[in-house]
């Protein structure tokens, strides 16, 4: 659906907030009586200063509107707005009205699991999806205590933030929440599969749909455990127990985001109940999850920004608070090595790009906009940044402030000047001579990345600050050293632009353990030496900042495609801690593979194949480099033998089926009907993301103008799928898709007029001709930026053409 709403503007909610003081929110919901919509009765009780302001409102239709018993014009609502006069003192407005259940993961979202026709529902109100719910004065800084009262189907179970129970059949009441931010307010309602236990007197409990119950089963135990450690090591670095009552985990079907840190019930995207088998680095990406929105519960729920621009001290914190604990307290400890392959380059590429930001006070100026800084550097650079900072403060005065922070603006909303200040107060208390406020003005309010790189005939190491963000940082970090067949570490300073190394080495791989945060880029000679030296190194944290050396190489023009694939021959980065199908291997295939020497796919099919045949049967090594052998596949016979009898240790299940399935859809020898029967004998929602994948994949016309169909929205899929069919849509010969690329940029606007926020930049993204490496298509992107886009559209097309523009170097300087 698409809201043709205003974005909150930061001068309109620092307006509203000086005006009202919301007392609560009463909110009667009816799930039961239409798959379309449901019926939304909101009471809100709130203090006013007396004057103008507006309520956010997105319905279907409204039968009423009361404001202190005078009833209001529901024509009046404009824009998701609708005016009011408020008294001075207390008010009450009433608005009954019908809103829509959505199917692109924002507002209500309902779906219909294909598995057994059975309808769940769940809230996702982050970031402006609330309005879509009930009435509200939606924007962090107005909370106040929610009650809600539900009525559903009588097989139905329901879950908010705070405890409820069901009163009658199909009739839930719950108690009266603490005070909550739009933003996080949820609901889950559905035939849903529980388990409940409980931890140091807090209820905990997980759900799913019915049709995954049996492996949701099988992990409750890990999941489980995981959330009772975190909890421990929560409550003891922090000192204040949980505050929301229980805690559930619901995995919720067709979730855009990895999860959502509603306080008392978490929901999460549910591919992380794992119904296919999987590698450990996809364990721990769900452990890293999950300790996360755990770590949310004080960062960001129980002290929230004031305003969009401090999301940092939601999301920065979270990942740091959650990478860590999951490293200390959990069978997890290599969650930091799996997060440098995960999550690096995804904020270093972010930070030199030219929509970078700093870390602190993104500038956002309006709710929709900041949306776009829900990116590497919000993450994973901010995280670095904290680790960096706990490790210069110590864990005692880190700690010290964060507590008081949480002390002073306990169920309130604060801004970064009010952590800095804690900070400052606990290193005084403490006696610590920290230079604050050089650190935060170097690291969390100035842009972009130093690159650091080694030159051995000079023996120094480089130091280059990112021309636009000018800085002056020191550096302080680990380097590995080869010298002949022997690597050590070797601390180092860097706080000048030359600082002098005098090793003996034949390679030399700068901050391998990510110590600091900056763009470390080999030399010539040590490229050289990884190709023989990476495949005898056994320490994960090594082999991944090898890698992510290449890969901030690469997106600087400044390693040959052949000398990667060189690399990768000899050492396929097929790890059981890194989920190679999602990281490093998309990377080689869809950006190194096409600008590299011709050969490149098969000889890294070729280095799957051996790998595969080198390592045990039943490991997840043997998992991995059998999909690595299953993506650079091209023969059908092969492939086929695969899908009738695969290697001895592996079984096909659902989603290795589909991966061959998808394979051969893609080089044309596998055609509909084949795929449709497939669907058929296991209806999965899984499988049906990977069948419109595949359809769109098949190398005829009939497929990409199926796949276009899905982009223009004239199909109307649910989110996965529309994703999906975005990235297999450029497959196959390029003048089937050619035509595509011009159109892409012309009917890219309009697709605004079909969908809206995250779905729509999502499906920017997916459908963008990346493989397009031409003059023509970066001038092309370049121009529909100037166009009046959606912000979202606008951030991914953006990036997308720094992508191209960059891919452009590679070619001009390493011609193939
Ligand atoms: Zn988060």
């Amino acid at each position: 659906m698409s809201t043709q709403s205003l974005p909150l503007r930061r001068d309109e909610a620092a307006a509203r907030a000086s005006l009202l003081k919301i007392e609560d929110y009463d909110v009667r919901l009816d799930l039961g009586s239409s798959e379309e919509t449901f019926g939304s009765v909101t009471t809100i009780r709130f203090t006013s200063r007396g004057g103008p302001t507006f309520l956010d409102l997105k319905p279907v239709s409204v039968e009423r509107i009361s404001l202190n018993g005078a009833s209001i014009d529901p024509a009046t609502l404009a824009k998701g707005r609708l005016p009011i006069s408020t008294d001075e003192g207390p008010n009450e407005l009433v608005v009954e009205a019908t809103m829509p259940f959505r199917n692109d993961g924002e507002g209500l979202h309902r779906s219909v699991d294909p598995a057994d026709g059975r309808a769940y529902v769940y809230g996702m109100c982050f970031m402006d999806a609330a309005p879509t719910i009930f009435a509200c004065f939606d924007q962090p800084d107005l909370k106040a205590p929610y009650t809600f009262h539900v009525s559903a189907p009588h097989d139905w179970t329901v879950i908010g933030n705070a405890p409820g129970s069901q009163t009658s059949p199909g009739t839930w009441e719950f108690e009266r929440s603490q005070p909550l931010s739009t933003y996080f307010v949820t609901l889950v309602a559905g035939p849903w599969h529980m388990i409940h236990d409980e931890h140091d007197g807090i209820p905990l409990s997980l759900s799913s749909r019915q049709s995954i119950a049996a492996d949701l089963d099988k992990d409750a135990e890990e999941l489980f455990t995981i959330t009772k450690q975190c909890f421990d090591e929560f409550h003891r670095l922090f000192g204040i127990r949980y505050p929301f009552g229980n805690y559930h985990q619901a995995f919720v079907p067709e979730f855009n985001a990895g999860a959502m840190e509603n306080p008392g019930c978490v929901t999460f995207r549910d591919p992380l109940v794992f119904t296919s088998r999987v590698t450990r680095g996809m364990r721990i990406q769900r452990a890293t999850t999950v300790a996360h929105e755990m770590a949310h519960q004080w960062f960001g729920d129980l002290v929230t920004p004031q305003w969009w621009d401090d999301l940092w001290l939601n999301e920065s914190f979270a990942e740091y608070m959650g990478n860590r604990v999951t490293a200390e307290v959990t069978e997890y400890a290599d969650a930091w090595a799996d997060m440098s392959y995960a999550r690096r380059q995804w904020g270093l590429t972010a930070d030199q790009r030219g929509s970078t930001h700093s870390v602190a006070g993104n500038g956002a100026e309006d709710a929709v906009s900041a949306l776009q800084n829900f990116d590497g550097i919000s993450y994973s650079k901010g995280s670095a940044i904290l680790r960096q900072l706990a490790a210069s403060l110590g864990d005692d005065v880190f700690f010290a402030g964060a507590i008081d922070h949480f002390n002073r603006h306990r169920f309130g909303n604060a801004t970064m000047h009010d952590l800095f200040a804690s900070w400052d107060a606990a290193a005084a208390e403490a006696g610590v001579e920290f230079d604050l406020d050089t650190f935060t003005t170097q690291w969390l309010l100035t842009a972009g990345p130093d690159t650091l790189s080694w030159d051995p005939a000079k023996m120094v190491v480089n130091r280059t600050a990112p021309s636009r963000h000018p800085a002056d940082r020191s550096h302080t970090f680990r380097a590995a050293i080869l010298n002949g067949t022997r690597w050590t570490t070797e601390d180092i300073t860097v706080s000048g632009d030359q600082t002098p190394l005098q090793v003996a080495a034949n390679a030399v791989v700068l901050d391998p353990y990510d110590d600091t945060w900056a763009s470390a880029i080999p030399d010539w000679e040590t490229v050289q030496a990884l190709k023989a030296a990476l495949p005898e190194v056994t320490d994960d944290g090594l082999r991944a900042g090898v890698w992510n050396n290449l890969r901030s190489a690469w997106f600087n023009a400044a390693v040959d495609p052949a000398d990667v694939i060189d690399i990768a021959e000899a050492s396929l980065p097929v790890e059981d801690l890194e989920d190679t199908p999602r990281r490093t291997m998309p990377w080689l295939f869809g950006s190194v593979v096409p600008l590299a020497p011709a050969g490149a796919r098969e000889r890294l099919h070729e280095a799957a194949l051996r790998k595969l045949a080198e390592v045990a049967p039943g490991s997840e090594l043997q998992l991995s480099s059998y999909r690595a052998a299953i993506r650079s596949a091209s023969s059908e016979s092969l492939l086929r033998e695969w899908l009738a009898t695969p290697p001895a240790g592996i079984e096909t299940d659902l989603d290795l089926r589909w991966r061959i399935l998808a394979k051969l859809a893609e080089n044309g020898f596998a055609d509909r009907a084949e795929l449709q029967a497939a669907y058929d004998a296991e209806p999965a929602n899984e499988a049906r993301i990977h069948l419109n994948g595949a359809l769109v994949s098949i190398p005829d016309a009939e497929a990409k103008a199926y796949g276009w169909s899905v982009f223009t929205g004239e199909t109307d899929l649910p989110n996965y799928d529309i994703l999906a069919a975005g990235r297999a849509f450029w497959a196959g010969p390029a003048e089937l898709t050619s035509g595509y690329v011009e159109r892409y940029f012309a009917e890219l606007p309009a697709t605004a007029e079909k969908r809206s926020g995250w779905s729509l930049a999502e499906a920017a993204e997916a459908f963008f001709p990346s493989g397009s490496v031409t003059e023509e298509t970066l001038a092309a992107a370049r121009a529909v930026i100037e166009l009046d886009l959606d912000p979202g559209v606008r951030r991914r097309v953006a990036d997308a053409a720094d992508n191209l523009q960059r891919q452009l170097a590679i070619k001009v300087t390493y011609p193939a």
